[in-house]
């Protein structure tokens, strides 16, 4: 068995979008998502810092298919800052499905981040909207605290765990995905295609029992 990973200090779990409507019985409930939370719950025990994503999308958000006569969820189609896959209508601000899984249990998760909050820009990313220039913030937040190596757990592994991961990286943060603390959607190969950009960037995709408290 390969050296566990020790956490430190400068390490940050970032937990995307563990939203109702992700989890089975919601509006794009992600298969098996809300098996995702007990290892979730486990993880951040030995996290000092925590953040947690919010999908968090006003009524009529142009990602959604009911915003396109004609169109159907799963279908792409091109928004002025490029593809876009249209969703079924989720994660509505204020709605149960926006709020998180009543069984994630991280009490000293310091930050949430909302993203997708533009009704004309989606966001699948932690750190920048599907336009790529609108900023989160959250990577101004991981210098100002000291965090430099970011890990990642929660839904979807292929949408926005994949690009929150790849947006670390490319802003000169550690990535590292907990795979077993994630799950898919598989559109079109978008599971394969997640893996091979990992490998591509050099984020390293690992199990949880490979991570240790420091
Ligand atoms: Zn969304």
């Amino acid at each position: 068995m390969a050296i566990p990973i020790a956490i430190g200090a400068s390490d940050v779990l970032v937990v995307v979008d563990v939203q109702n409507d992700f989890c089975p019985g919601g509006n794009l409930a992600v298969p098996d998502g809300d098996a995702v939370i007990p290892p979730i719950n486990r993880l951040a025990q030995l996290f000092a810092n925590v953040v947690l994503t919010q999908d968090w999308h006003p009524a009529g958000h142009l990602s959604f298919a009911s915003s396109h006569p004609g169109r159907a969820p799963f279908d792409t189609i091109a928004m002025p800052y490029g593809p876009q896959v249209l969703w079924p209508d989720h994660c509505i601000q204020e709605t149960p499905g926006a709020n998180f899984h009543f069984a994630l249990d991280i009490p000293h998760a310091a930050l949430v981040v909302r993203k997708g909050f533009r009704k004309a820009i989606d966001s699948y990313s932690a750190f920048c909207e599907n336009d790529r220039t609108t900023p989160t913030g959250l990577a101004g937040y991981l210098r100002e605290r000291g965090l430099v190596r970011a890990f990642f757990a929660g839904l979807a592994f292929d949408f926005c765990v994949r690009y929150s991961a790849e947006d670390a990286a490319r802003g000169g943060f550690g990535a590292v995905v907990i795979e077993d603390a994630c799950r898919g959607i598989d559109l079109g190969g978008s599971m394969a295609a997640a893996r091979e950009s990992f490998a591509v960037r050099g984020i390293a995709c690992v199990t949880a029992d490979a991570i240790a408290a420091a």
